[in-house]
């Protein structure tokens, strides 16, 4: 059985989804100990529990000492079978997280799958909805799936309550994915949502990032949600280049400027641009389990963040494949996936 150390590296929840998704891969066992142990409340939260939960539901598995709070558990998956499911975070846990462990085993199911998922939509420190249908599916429906999903009800921390129902159609066999150069901005457009919040924060929002960002009037999108159970306000920058669309989010904070908000997304935003790279730090540790189920594929991206650099040592240890990183010029990295590991 293979033993995983939650403490290493960036020390997330992201070292237990990872290996949540390749065991029921690759119907490889583990225990995993020092859950998030490099984090305030460390063990598992209410997200990571139902993550837990929807990879056993999936994988027909046994878990032992999946509760809250706890540092360590076992999982024994069976064999995965597709269908429909529900998943409800029961909190403002991110939702789109739970999705994040359950994809990889449904995107090489046999079959199709449908999913409803229940919790935050509209999180920080996760992928908020509109990044993911704009930014991450895309790109994985290039290596031949056809995933989609659809936003019923937003849910913002810390209400929660939004609901999401994903399709999952897998592919014969994932392709590989070549992302090398961004090529040419397209547009950019800067969008801010208020949930039962003052549409004014909105404005100042979008009137800030473009700004800061030379966009004209056009390219500004306030947008008034309707149905949230709590109060929400995020502000995202839509980048679309030439081959893909990278969106960059912040989110509106008790007790934080709407200025500030805007101030900092529209600086994550300008990096980007002026790193001259098609993958940005987020899509770069959530493309890699897709790529190396592919067995194959190369991104350029800016600086390795410790999740990219985490993410590829669990990957490491479940998947016998290669993964070369280089550095060429500084602080821009090839990521490889060349194939299975000698
Ligand atoms: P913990 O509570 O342990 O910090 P977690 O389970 O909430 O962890 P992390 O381990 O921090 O999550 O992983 C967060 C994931 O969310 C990563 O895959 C990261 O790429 C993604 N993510 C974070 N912020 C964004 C963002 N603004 N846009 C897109 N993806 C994001």
């Amino acid at each position: 059985m293979l033993t995983i150390d939650g403490s290493a590296g960036e020390g997330g929840g992201q070292i237990l989804r990872t290996a949540l998704a390749l065991s029921t891969v690759t119907g490889k066992p583990f225990r995993i100990e020092k859950v998030r142990s490099g984090r305030p409340k460390p063990g598992l939260l209410r997200q990571h529990l139902t993550a837990v939960k929807a990879a056993a539901t999936i994988s027909n598995a046994t878990v032992d000492g999946a509760e809250l709070g706890a540092g360590a558990i076992t999982f024994t998956p069976g064999s995965v079978s597709p269908g429909e499911f529900a998943f409800a975070v029961g909190t403002a846990g991110s939702a789109t997280l739970v999705l994040q462990t359950v994809l990889p085993a449904l995107l090489i199911a046999p079959s199709p799958s449908k999913l409803i998922l229940e919790g935050g939509t509209h999180n920080p420190m996760a992928p908020p909805f509109d990044f993911l249908v704009k930014s991450f599916l895309p790109l994985l429906n290039r290596m031949g799936p056809t995933v989609t999903a659809e936003l019923e009800r937003p849910g913002f921390y810390p209400a929660g309550g939004g609901r999401f129902n994903v399709t999952i159609i897998p592919p014969a066999r994932l392709l590989p994915l070549e992302m090398l150069e961004r090529g040419a901005i397209r547009t950019i457009h800067a969008r801010a949502v208020v949930a039962n919040l003052w549409r004014s924060i909105a404005v100042r929002e979008v009137n800030l990032v473009g700004r800061l960002l030379s966009l004209s009037d056009d390219a500004l999108i306030v947008d008034e949600i309707h149905g949230a159970l709590g109060p929400g306000n995020a502000v995202t920058v839509e980048i679309e280049t030439e081959h893909h669309t990278e969106v960059f989010t912040g989110f509106g904070e008790v007790n934080v400027r709407a200025e500030g908000v805007a101030t900092k997304v529209a600086q994550e935003a300008r990096a980007y641009i002026a790193s001259g790279v098609p993958i940005g730090r987020y899509l770069a540790d959530q493309l890699l389990i897709p790529m190396a189920l592919a067995g194959a594929g190369r991104f350029r991206t800016g600086p390795l963040s410790r999740h990219t650099t985490t993410n590829l040592e669990v990957i490491r240890q479940f998947l016998d494949v290669e993964i070369d990183l280089v550095e060429q010029p500084k602080r821009i990295w090839t990521v490889a996936v060349t194939g299975t590991r000698n």
